[in-house]
């Protein structure tokens, strides 16, 4: 019975591609040439942190950069599906500021998949928060979008209470540095007793310098977690 609904709701709604319209096989998908401009993280990568590294470099198994190498990033571990640049940004964009919640379930598959090899145990899943200010000007916080479907995945809480942020102006086109000094503080666990013992997993649409994903880290190892991952969509790859 659900098959024949589902077959007669493709008939009347055919699948397509969520970005250019194509026709594809199942709602959801995107087809095949759009696929391919998406420059997707593959190994080899930084086992750690996810940093991918170039493509014909034989690193061994868990190769590390040299950030997470020398031990600066607190996290278990980080991973993103693609790189940020014109073509993800076309869709991380108009997903975070212009309701264009048709690229959600791309963005939050890709996510699961980047994390799988991992076997992680999860048992929260926390969307980076935004300051209220910004959650009532723009209506929806586009990173719990993207967390629902992944709490689901891995049997886990999805939690959008326990930590707070305060507002800060835009940290748009500034150094790395400039981020970690200004995210510096903004988070506030509220319910410290729901988070103590937990494996929590962070996500948010984009990793620019990592100062967010490490901020977090340090108030969520501070309230005694078990362990932090994080994930985003896309990242932003300096040159190491
Ligand atoms: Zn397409
Ligand atoms: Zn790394």
């Amino acid at each position: 019975m659900v098959n024949l609904i589902k077959s007669f709701l493709n008939f009347i709604y055919p699948p397509s591609c969520s970005i250019c319209g194509e026709l594809v096989e199942s709602h959801g998908n995107i087809c095949s040439k759009c696929w391919m401009k998406f420059n997707w993280i593959s190994n080899p990568k930084c086992y750690k942190c996810g940093y991918p590294f170039p493509a014909d470099l034989d690193l061994g198994p868990k190769p590390m950069c040299p950030h997470c190498a020398s031990g600066e990033c607190g996290l278990d571990f980080i991973r993103s599906s693609c790189v940020y640049d014109d073509f993800s940004k076309n869709i991380m964009l108009p997903f975070k500021h212009a309701n264009q919640l048709k690229y959600q379930t791309l963005m939050s598959r890709s996510m699961i998949n980047c994390l799988r090899d991992l076997n992680l145990d999860v048992d929260v899943v926390i969307p980076v928060p935004l300051a209220y200010r910004r959650l009532f000007k723009r209506g929806y916080n586009q990173a719990t979008l993207l967390a629902r479907p992944i709490a689901k995945h891995f049997n886990a809480v999805l939690d959008v209470d326990s930590i707070t942020r305060k507002y800060k102006s835009d940290m748009g086109h500034k150094t790395s540095k400039q981020r970690q000094e200004n995210v510096r503080g903004v988070f506030k666990i509220k319910n410290i007793d729901n988070l103590r013992g937990k494996k929590i997993l962070l996500v948010d649409d984009v990793m620019t310098s990592g100062a967010t994903f490490y901020e977090l880290n340090r108030v969520l190892r501070r309230a005694k977690v078990s362990a932090v991952y994080a994930v985003s969509f896309c990242r932003v790859v300096h040159a190491i």
